[in-house]
């Protein structure tokens, strides 16, 4: 993708929520944190149904040329500039926010579900917008992506466990520095064994981090009725992450 090809965007749109300052999105960095509104997935246990559904609260919500401004404002005090989602790599904004970031000096970092793989790709073989940093959400072994809402492929299409298959390949080949795995601890979507598959499928030097379950305004009610894992669960889990994966743990 080069940068005549970037889709055209309205710059005083409302694109997203944005979080000014932050000092827990961007590892080593003081960010601003931009969540995109939109997502190609509707995994049942997220707790974000406007984010995904794109209803933006008008006073939250931020234009390109307002957010640009807000790092150009801040870049004094602010090193890295954060684009979440929802998710991020079905907006148009995407490549433009990279760009800007970057000519205004942030490093960047894209948080993404892995859903569109050859787009991750063309994004990061492009100087001018390549993420200094990837987080890579793995929702649970690829057999099992069908269970989340939205990922379904039509016939002769590549699946949804094939993508983020493919995803985490792209990931692995870059240095371990650039990039982290994640993976929310579901009940009934990830168990111990599905945590052993995955973590065969990452580099031995992943960093991938686990966040516990929250039911709590899940958009599949039905999850708000599920139970989170208890900490001995939690700990099993995570202690067969690491058998694989040194560098597994609770964040
Ligand atoms: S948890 Fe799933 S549905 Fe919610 S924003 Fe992330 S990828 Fe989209």
């Amino acid at each position: 993708m080069d940068t005549q090809s970037f889709p055209s965007i309205n710059k005083n749109r409302k694109i997203g929520s944005l979080i000014k300052t932050s000092t827990v999105d961007f590892p080593g960095c003081i960010s601003a944190a931009l969540f995109l509104h939109g997502c190609n997935l509707r995994c049942p246990y997220c707790y974000n149904i406007d984010l995904v559904t794109g209803k933006l609260n008008e006073e939250e919500a931020f234009s390109f040329n307002e957010v640009i401004a807000h790092l150009e404002k801040r870049k004094k005090v602010l090193s890295g500039f954060v684009i979440s989602g929802g998710e991020p790599s079905i907006s148009p904004y995407l490549p433009h926010l990279l760009k800007e970031a970057k000519e205004i000096g942030y490093k960047t970092k894209l948080d993404t579900n892995g859903m569109k793989p050859s787009y991750l790709e063309s994004i990061l073989a492009n100087p001018k917008i390549s993420p200094d940093y990837i987080a890579l959400d793995i929702k649970t072994k690829p057999e099992k992506y069908h269970l989340l809402g939205g990922a379904h492929a039509p016939m002769g299409e590549e699946s949804a466990g094939e993508k983020i298959q493919r995803s985490i390949e792209i990931l692995a080949s870059l240095p371990s520095e650039k990039r982290e795995f994640r993976t929310v601890l579901v009940p009934g979507l990830v168990n111990a064994e599905d945590v052993k598959e995955i973590a065969h499928l990452l580099p031995k030097d992943a960093s991938w981090f686990f966040a516990e379950f929250r039911n709590d305004s899940c958009i599949d009610p039905a999850y708000n009725n599920i139970e989170a894992y208890e900490k001995k669960e939690l700990d099993a889990i995570i202690h067969q992450a690491q058998l694989i994966i040194p560098k597994a743990a609770l964040r």
